[in-house]
């Protein structure tokens, strides 16, 4: 098996310029997402964990090329997807899709479903009418509709047949990697767990690699083989899922796994209050970004000092300066 990566993120960064002030102007920079490495091996999961406002969202968008970085790059199967064009950039289009939170947002009513199915093989690919229909029936069935659903609107499904639809779409034109944006938060309970278990089996049967952004640590832990914890744009641990959610190293990561639930209503709980909110992108602390909230705090050295991420392991890396070498 080629355990080449497919996707990596090579110092990623993407900082952009915005004006403050009414009366005084001033140009101040917002540090989204800050020298991001990671990467993505045929056939697993990534999750990318952490609170509103830690880059997730700008590098999923980087990731598909919706946005050009301001540093460092993007590559798949070792190509820079921004130095892509023509044919290249196609295939690439076809192989990395995406799947979003909300399944009603992203289906146009006044479409057919076997059209909104059939959209990125229309436009990436050269195929017969008898071709893009036989396969769109494939991806449909795939995710458990019937034949006759491809003629109906978006209007006439419930919320969970609406993102096996976007999931149809996604997997349509036979792609290496998903990116799961945020995936079943748009959906009842009820149906969560049918969805994520789709998502499963359609790994299994395809070999798909998915990267996942969830809120959702539950839902992380079941899906994902490798956690990327980020905090105000960088990456602070990275780690296999059992190690991470087991023996959280950073302190923030121990902060956010004690505030979730456990799936044992009885186990003990151990709460990690984190002080304050995330700091703004605009202004953030010195050092450590975490040190007005971290309870492991070690002084003068986490506020003028920004820690490294620094390999602890063999697929670990995490950087506070509680684990400096
Ligand atoms: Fe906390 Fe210091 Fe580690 Fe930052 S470097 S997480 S402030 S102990």
């Amino acid at each position: 098996m080629n355990d080449a990566p497919i996707l990596e993120a090579v110092n990623l960064s993407q900082h952009f310029e915005i004006q403050t002030g009414l009366i005084r102007r001033e140009t101040r920079t917002v540090k989204a997402v800050t020298d991001l490495n990671f990467d993505i091996r045929p056939g697993e999961t990534l999750a990318l964990v952490g609170e509103s406002g830690c880059g997730k969202t700008t590098t999923t968008r980087l990731l598909l090329r919706l946005q050009t970085p301001t540093g460092g790059s993007v590559r798949y199967d070792g190509h820079d997807i921004n130095q892509l064009s023509g044919a290249a950039l196609k295939a690439y289009r076809s192989r990395v899709q995406a799947v979003f939170q909300d399944p009603w947002s992203s289906i146009n009513p006044r479409v057919r479903i076997q059209d909104f199915v059939a959209e990125p093989l229309v436009v990436n690919e050269n195929l017969t009418r008898g071709e893009i229909d036989r396969r769109v029936h494939e991806a449909m069935d795939a995710v458990g509709l019937r034949p006759q659903d491809a003629r109906k609107f978006s209007h006439e499904f419930s919320g969970g047949q609406r993102q096996r639809i976007a999931i149809a779409s996604a997997i349509v034109s036979r792609p290496r990697l998903i990116i799961l944006d945020e995936p079943v938060s748009g959906l009842d309970v009820s149906i969560r767990s049918q969805i994520i278990n789709l998502f499963k089996d359609l790994q299994a049967e395809y070999g798909l690699s998915y990267i996942l952004v969830a809120h959702d640590l539950a839902t992380t832990r079941y899906l994902a083989d490798r956690v990327a914890v980020m905090y105000l744009g960088r990456m602070i641990e990275q780690g296999p899922t059992d190690e991470v959610f087991d023996a959280p190293a950073h302190p923030y990561t121990q902060a956010l796994l004690s505030a979730a639930l456990s799936a044992d209503p009885n186990a003990p709980r151990h709460e990690i209050m984190m002080n304050g909110e995330v700091p703004s992108p605009l202004n953030p602390p010195s050092g450590c970004a975490f040190h007005p909230r971290c309870h492991r705090f070690i002084g003068d050295v986490c506020k003028t000092l920004r820690p490294r991420l620094q390999h602890q392991a063999p697929g670990r890396c995490v950087s506070c300066h509680l684990h400096d070498r």
